[in-house]
């Protein structure tokens, strides 16, 4: 089969967006295939729109790099590209003693990830600037922001299709071949088609595994197991008395349930951690009474009955429930020796502040 293109990148999250803006740039000629209607309606619509600092990852790993690398990236895009973005900064709070030497311990690794605008606060200055929170101590983060998920997205497309990327919908892979020059693709949807490319992209978030599976020539062995662990959000009906971001010292396969604010500052508190088979993301409204619990340790003065089920996330984990947390797969030919080929797995938080730093990652593994 003749090559038609140079590279596609299957999934238009915000990493397959990202992917295909930094191919394009690098003189590629880029097909981003999605397989729903839309950009965006995956994990990359279901999250907290964090900008996160990199702080809790351990040292080096790349969720660490490309965390740090990440923000600095993204914040520069939102500032050319008119993408909203507000700077609110957020407190991490230790609610009893017990928590005082794991909130020492995310200040010593933030640090050592090259965070180093943290300040550690004492109750009362982290009172000062929020009267509400009932805390020991607390890490004040100022470079934590709230982004426009979606006007990041609508502007990595945007950015990409001007550097020659083109975008289809409702177009799905559903079969890969290796070829002596590439790959012979067959998508599925409305009109069926068969593509030749030079490089293949992997950028499917939750059904990364799935793809990769159905590439013909990719051993099995370099495909790893997905778990799916969900988190619901419940948004917070009236005013709430904040004006910074407010997290737990964090839980084992989340960060705990935090309050996030919106830009029109709206709060909304999630996502809890919930270990699932299936994608379903409708949220249980008696998930209510462990939101309740966890968030009056850190404010007491939520009220009753101020919390309504709001909308859910799957994190598409390659970490079991009870296995250390896994860092962001990268696997490119140097790995698997497929010339051509990159797969992104496990590309959960803080994949929404990374991904123009997996992007550039991606382009070097197709450099190597
Ligand atoms: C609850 C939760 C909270 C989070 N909070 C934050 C946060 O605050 N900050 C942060 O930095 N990160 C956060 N993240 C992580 C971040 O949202 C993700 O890392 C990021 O959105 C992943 O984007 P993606 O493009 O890889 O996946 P997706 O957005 O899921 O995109 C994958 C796309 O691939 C498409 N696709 C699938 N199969 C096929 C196929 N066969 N053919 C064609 N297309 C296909 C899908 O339709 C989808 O559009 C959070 C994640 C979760 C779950």
């Amino acid at each position: 089969m003749s090559v038609d293109i140079d590279c596609v990148v299957v999934g238009a999250g915000v990493v397959g967006l990202a992917v295909a803006r930094a191919l394009a740039m690098s003189g590629r000629e880029v097909v981003v295939v999605e397989a729903a209607e839309a950009i965006g309606t995956g994990i990359s619509s279901r999250n907290s729109e964090v900008i996160h600092a990199g702080i809790y990852y351990p040292s080096g790993s790349l969720k660490a790099q490309l965390c740090v690398q990440g923000k600095q990236r993204l914040y520069a895009f939102c500032d050319g590209h008119g993408v909203s973005y507000r700077r609110l900064g957020k407190l991490i709070v230790a609610t009893d003693e017990t928590q005082h030497s794991a909130l020492k311990r995310l200040l010593e690794q933030g640090r050592s990830n090259g965070v180093d605008d943290l300040q550690w606060l004492d109750a009362a200055q982290a009172r000062a600037l929020e009267p509400a929170l009932s805390c020991v101590a607390a890490l004040w983060s100022p470079s934590t922001s709230i982004v426009d998920s979606h006007g990041l997205m609508l502007a990595l497309q945007g950015d990409a299709q001007a550097h020659g990327a083109s975008l289809v919908l409702h177009t799905p892979l559903l079969l890969a071949r290796c070829t002596d020059q590439g790959f012979e693709l067959h998508m599925g949807g409305a009109e069926p088609m068969t593509l030749g490319c030079r490089e293949l992209i992997n950028c499917a978030g939750l059904s990364a595994p799935d793809v990769a599976s159905r590439i013909a020539g990719l051993s099995a062995q370099h495909i790893p197991t997905m778990y799916l662990c969900k988190g619901s959000y419940f948004s917070f009906s009236g005013r709430a008395p904040f004006r910074h971001l407010v997290y737990p010292a964090p839980e084992s396969a989340g960060l705990g349930v935090h309050m996030t604010l919106d830009l029109g500052g709206q709060a909304r508190f999630g996502p809890d951690v919930e270990w699932v088979e299936r994608v379903d993301y409708r949220v249980e409204p008696a998930r209510a009474d462990g939101f309740y619990e966890a968030i009056r340790r850190y404010w007491p003065g939520l009220p009753d009955n101020s919390l309504q089920p709001a909308y859910s996330g799957i994190r598409p984990k390659i970490s079991g429930p009870n296995e250390a947390a896994a860092d962001f797969r990268i696997s490119g030919p140097a790995k698997h020796g497929v010339p051509g080929l990159v797969n992104l797995f496990g590309i959960e938080s803080p994949g929404l502040t990374s991904c123009l730093a997996l992007a550039e990652r991606v382009v070097d593994a197709l450099n190597l």
